[in-house]
């Protein structure tokens, strides 16, 4: 039988102040709040308030994912290190993977993700076509080493996370796999009451749909987004490729201009009184092969290191002496007269742009109507910078709004990538042995707990949507005796039988500090019992939310509060 909590006897030691450690809302909040404590860096112990809400936000995705066939198991964490030597992520994975070593010496890693152990599970035993496709997930800690571990939960050492793997003999099947996984994360989201944004991810080279992020928007977020209000497009400033107006400079003969001192594009458009995209940037790089690159972008804009990665390989910025070694000269650097080995490459927003305010590769000198074609060459053009609010939208054209957001889960059709390395093949209708086709679909369960907080808070505290809130409702006794307690539990008693999730303030602390507190855990509804109610059979309920108080009656304080938030359990669909 279901019973309510009694706030006495709840696990939730809350903090008086602002904990120093905490720079982000979420952080703070459930410090603060009594729902999660640090053990070490990037490790964090749930409290019963967290745990609650984590077990709803796992039980969203449970029911999503069971909406689209898949089946839920459970693998061992520790995953044979053998594995990952098969597929070269032992090796390539870098510092984030923690590997251990058994007492005989065996290789183990603590899994960051389980692509190689369902590959390795399935490939002896999914033999046929006839058997495909098929979709398996667990629920359960993933361990990464980061860098920066940071955030509380947002960016853990250890943290939850749903993890789907789909099985296809084909890409026909696997693409059907990916859009059910991409229809149930938006649902996901929806129903956690979380505003997210399905973001075009940068997948390398492979281009087009094949890895979606879901993106919750706050400010907080770490991602960098633009989207576009028209159309619904939206990527990571990192994987979009958007158009940008760049303006032109003057038309006619190039001519050499004085600009001694000239250091940044800032100090050249101040000095020839233009916009900085009228300029143009040059940066100069090695690539991957070892060849020098002078690459020209819109002066306004940066060159994004990991879309640059995609166009010329492992590449690095060059030194001081490296620039002097090739015969450039820093903050004159442009595409006319490049030294005797150093090509050219301009971003493609460039493309079609006539004339061009560039370096002369000469200390002291800038040139004015620089004209591709005619002055120099484009050896290559590439799409290297970071989009930015305000450039165009590659779809329809409209400008680019920017945004945040905290990466709460993410698709991505894998091919056969996991399949071919670890010989996980399959009989196909033809009689052929085939790879099978993967995608893989990850959701961050506890982070996801952190995102809502950071998109439900007020001064007051966390403003927990009801789908995900650790208890429903708080029933708040004015008075810990008498008749405002045996009033109070027993309505606790019976909105609890009514299907609620109930907690009773049962505790001796002034009223201040009751309210004080359940603002600050988020209960979404606040029912409040004191004498002078009782005597004319109402109670107050205060929406947490909309901080709207009401009378109810009694009597029809169950249905009122029933009505309420049962529908809302569904989760608030949010357009
Ligand atoms: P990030 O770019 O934030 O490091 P990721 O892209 O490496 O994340 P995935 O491999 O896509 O992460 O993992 C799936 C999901 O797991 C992510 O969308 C995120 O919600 C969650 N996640 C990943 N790393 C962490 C972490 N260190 N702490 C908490 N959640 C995480
Ligand atoms: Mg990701």
């Amino acid at each position: 039988m279901k019973s309510y909590m009694k706030m006495s006897r709840l696990y939730a030691p809350t903090l008086k102040e602002d904990p120093t450690e905490a720079e982000l809302a979420s952080h703070r909040l459930l410090l603060r709040a009594g729902f999660i404590r640090k053990e070490a860096a990037g490790l964090y112990t749930y409290l019963p308030l967290a745990w609650r809400s984590i077990r709803k936000i796992e039980q969203i995705c449970r029911e999503e994912q069971e909406a689209i066939g898949s089946q839920e198991m459970m693998t061992p964490i520790l995953t044979d290190g053998e594995f990952w030597h098969q597929t070269g992520r032992w090796d390539n994975y870098g510092p984030e993977l923690m590997r251990i070593k058994d007492r005989h010496d065996r290789e183990f890693v603590l899994g960051p993700t389980h692509e190689e152990t369902y590959t390795a599970l399935v490939r002896d035993e999914l033999r046929s076509y006839k058997q495909l496709p098929v979709t398996l997930y667990h629920i359960q800690d993933k361990f990464r080493d980061e860098l920066r571990p940071r955030f509380g939960l947002m960016r853990g050492r250890e943290f939850i996370m749903k993890d789907a793997y789909s099985f296809s003999a084909d890409q026909e099947s696997l693409q059907q796999c990916y859009d059910d996984q991409k229809g149930a994360y938006a649902r996901f989201c929806a129903r956690c009451g979380l505003k997210a944004l399905p973001v075009a991810a940068d997948t390398g080279q492979i281009g087009g749909d094949t890895s979606v992020e879901y993106m919750a928007l706050a400010e907080a977020g770490e991602a960098e987004l633009v989207y576009c209000e028209d159309c619904g497009f939206a990527a990571d400033t990192e994987a979009a490729t958007a158009a940008c107006e760049v303006t032109e400079g003057v038309a006619g003969e190039m001519r050499k201009v004085e600009t001694p001192g000239i250091g940044t594009i800032a100090d050249l458009a101040a000095l020839m009184k233009v916009p900085e995209s009228a300029t143009r940037k040059a940066i100069a790089l090695v690539d991957g092969d070892g060849k020098p690159w002078v690459v020209i972008v819109p002066g306004d804009h940066e060159v994004n290191d990991v879309k640059a990665e995609h166009a010329f390989g492992s590449f690095h910025m060059m030194s001081d002496e490296e620039l002097e070694e090739y015969g450039l000269h820093k903050g004159f650097m442009g595409p006319v007269n490049l030294p005797a080995g150093v090509s050219c490459a301009a971003d493609i927003a460039l493309k079609g742009s006539e004339w061009w305010l560039v370096g002369a590769n000469q200390p002291g000198y800038h040139l004015q109507s620089a004209k591709p074609g005619r002055d120099f060459e484009v050896g290559r053009w590439v799409d290297v910078i970071t989009a930015k609010p305000g450039d165009t939208c590659p779809h329809c054209g409209k400008p680019l709004s920017g945004a945040r957001g905290i990466e709460c889960g993410q698709v991505f059709q894998l091919g056969t990538k996991y399949s071919a390395s670890m010989g996980a093949t399959f009989m196909d209708v033809d009689g052929k042995e085939k790879p099978l086709q993967m995608g893989c679909y990850g959701i961050g369960i506890s982070r996801t707990l952190a995102a809502i907080v950071e998109q439900h808070h007020d001064e007051a505290g966390i403003v927990f949507p009801v789908s995900v809130a650790p208890y429903e409702v708080a029933v708040v006794a004015l008075d810990a005796k008498g008749e405002v307690l045996e009033t109070a539990t027993d309505i606790a008693g019976r909105l609890t039988d009514a299907g609620l999730d109930v907690i009773l303030d049962d505790r001796k602390e002034r009223p201040g500090v009751k309210f004080a507190e359940a603002d600050l855990m988020g209960f979404p509804y606040q029912v409040v019992i004191g004498k002078r109610g009782i005597k004319a059979g109402v109670v107050e309920v205060k929406c947490r939310e909309t901080g709207e108080r009401e009378d109810v009656a009694l009597d029809g304080l169950a249905s009122y509060l029933t009505a309420r938030i049962v529908p809302a359990r569904q989760g608030l669909l949010t357009e």
